[in-house]
């Protein structure tokens, strides 16, 4: 088998016979749990410049500096979908992100609606997650994690051309998969409420708005991460890169 070879998300602009600093947590990673030395390989990413081998030139405790040598992967650019999920405690939304992130979301949307529980989110431990996330499953680029918005807020702007499918689980919507191979979307989102669900006047309001497709997902109840992550998985199957 070929040896694996660590892939690390970095910020720097990525060229040919360029060096880049790494991060000293990145350093730690490559030096004390990976065991690399000078000249043993990585790969790296920056969502914008494909992926890159690089080798490594110094490596301390505290430093590690990459020669890049050449573009393993030029970029290219995944399915156009968001997720918009009513934030659901600690343990399950970092769940969540990484899964998200390996079905191929492009951006994060903490979504703040009546039934909302959760007060704290801790937007650099979810970032940090989808780095992971996207790190681990050979993307190359990190989705967006974007400040936690109120419902309402976040539909005024809305662009109408993107389609949000709002999982309904009350009555009786068109299945999902129905909906995606009727009607292939192209750029899209999809809305999951938080634990408790979307209050009345919330369902009534999304109702009415030619953008939003409510859906469902069959008879059962699904815990909030469930849907979003089954969302994901039909509109990627149906209308994405799968
Ligand atoms: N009404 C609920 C359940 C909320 S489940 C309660 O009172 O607790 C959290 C979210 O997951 C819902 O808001 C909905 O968006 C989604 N969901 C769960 N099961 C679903 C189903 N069968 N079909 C579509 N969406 C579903």
């Amino acid at each position: 088998m070929a040896k694996y070879i660590p892939r690390l998300y970095c910020l720097d602009d990525l060229k040919e016979t360029v060096t880049i600093d790494l991060a000293e947590q990145q350093a730690h990673y490559l030096r004390s749990v990976m065991r690399l030395k000078v000249e043993n390989s990585v790969l790296v990413f920056n969502g914008r410049d494909g992926e890159w081998l690089a080798h490594i030139v110094v490596i301390d405790r505290k430093h590690c500096k990459l020669l890049l040598i050449k573009q393993t992967r030029p970029q290219m650019k995944g399915a156009d979908i968001w997720l918009l999920f009513g934030p659901i405690k600690h343990g399950r939304i970092e769940y969540l992100i990484e899964k998200a992130t390996e079905l191929g979301v492009r951006r994060l949307y903490p979504v703040i609606t009546d039934h909302t529980q959760v007060s704290r989110i801790k937007l650099d431990r979810l970032h940090a997650h989808a780095v992971e996330a996207a790190e681990q499953s050979e993307r190359l680029d990190v989705p967006q994690v974007k400040q936690p918005i109120k419902l309402g807020d976040l539909l005024k702007t809305w662009n109408p051309e993107r389609l949000i499918f709002m999982g309904d689980e009350r009555c009786n919507a068109p299945s999902m998969h129905y909906v995606c191979q009727q009607n292939p979307s192209k750029s899209a989102a999809v809305l999951i409420g938080p634990e408790g669900g979307f209050s009345d006047q919330e369902f009534k309001h999304l109702k009415a708005l030619s953008f939003v497709q409510p859906v469902s997902l069959g008879p059962r109840i699904l815990r909030a991460d469930t849907a979003a992550l089954a969302m994901l998985s039909c509109w990627q199957s149906f209308c994405g890169d799968w």
